[in-house]
């Protein structure tokens, strides 16, 4: 085997094959429900968690899955162990679910066999090498003027492909400092998230991050609450505004790829010295112990 192979509606076929039609609601309209988590050391991460979200984010979009829990459990247990031999340690998992071949009945409560969804499982590498720059030196933040979407035009907390608002953000920020990651306000000018992170703020020894009104509510965020438990380092959601984020002494994103990343700056101001402060240096380490990965050595290696 030289490709990667890919679960599509119910067979693996290698990568290059892999192809859905033009007329895929995903495609044309961005209907579509994603998830995405990653392994260590060869076990995909929370891999419960993550397929109850995928389920959460397919019930408040009506796409009907077409197969029970298990067998998309199973599904991706299959795909992983296939392309084990051409992926490095660890590597990324994906699922994509759309609502299928877009009809003129598409809005109408269709069955499963009238109107199947396309569901997809992939494998890629990591992006080791960006994440390692990260890891060292942390990555400039900046605040685009676009908003996130509010939860009452379309929850933020389904994970969905409809991601022009988070793209367009991303494009913004890079527009200031083409190294930046945007971290977006919400439509009353709280911090909500970035195109595909959670942010946490450290100011006095805890840590601070948006409630999930207008963000994913992300399962590495979740995690870094359960790290900070142990640790002992107070956590808190609340609303918090661009200020907290220019004012704090520490800040960094989360998200299951690279777990945290340290921000070295907010709209060009400063945070602490410039450098990963300690308390995201100690929450990176923990996460390492917790999964048995130094997670900068595993990068590191790459660069
Ligand atoms: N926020 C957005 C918009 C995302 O797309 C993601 C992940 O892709 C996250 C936050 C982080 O979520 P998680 O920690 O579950 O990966």
């Amino acid at each position: 085997m030289s490709e990667l192979m890919v679960y599509l509606n119910g067979r693996l076929v290698p990568d290059s094959q892999a192809t859905i039609s033009v007329h895929d609601s995903g495609f044309t309209l961005g209907d579509c429900i994603y998830e995405a988590t990653r392994t260590f050391n060869g076990a995909a991460f929370k891999l419960d968690q993550h397929l109850n979200r995928l389920q959460r984010s397919l019930v408040y979009a009506r796409i009907e899955l077409g197969m029970s829990g298990e067998a998309l459990r199973q599904a991706t247990l299959e795909t992983m162990q296939a392309n084990r031999p051409l992926l490095p340690d660890d590597y990324w998992i994906y699922w994509y679910v759309s609502r299928g071949i877009y009809t003129y009945r598409h809005y109408q409560k269709l069955s499963v066999s009238e109107r199947p969804p396309t569901v997809v499982i992939f494998c890629k590498p990591l992006e080791y090498a960006f994440f390692a720059r990260g890891y060292m030196h942390g990555v400039p933040a900046a605040i685009p003027p676009t908003r996130r979407i509010p939860h009452q035009c379309l929850d933020p907390k389904i994970k969905s492909t409809s991601r022009m608002n988070l793209v367009l953000a991303e494009m913004e920020a890079k527009l200031v400092d083409p190294e930046a990651w945007s971290i977006l306000l919400d439509i009353d000018g709280n911090i909500a998230e970035n195109k595909s992170s959670n942010v946490f703020l450290v100011k006095d020894g805890a840590l601070y991050t948006p409630l999930t009104d207008s963000v994913l509510a992300g399962i590495t965020r979740e995690t870094v609450f359960e790290l900070a438990g142990k640790l002992g380092i107070p956590a808190h959601a609340a609303d918090l505004q661009p200020y907290h984020a220019l004012t704090a002494d520490e800040a960094f994103f989360t998200a299951s790829s690279y777990c945290i990343m340290p921000i070295r700056s907010v709209n060009g101001v400063t945070l602490g010295d410039g450098k990963p402060g300690p308390i995201t240096r100690r929450l990176l380490a923990a996460w390492g112990e917790m999964v048995g990965v130094d997670l900068l050595e595993q990068a590191r290696k790459y660069l």
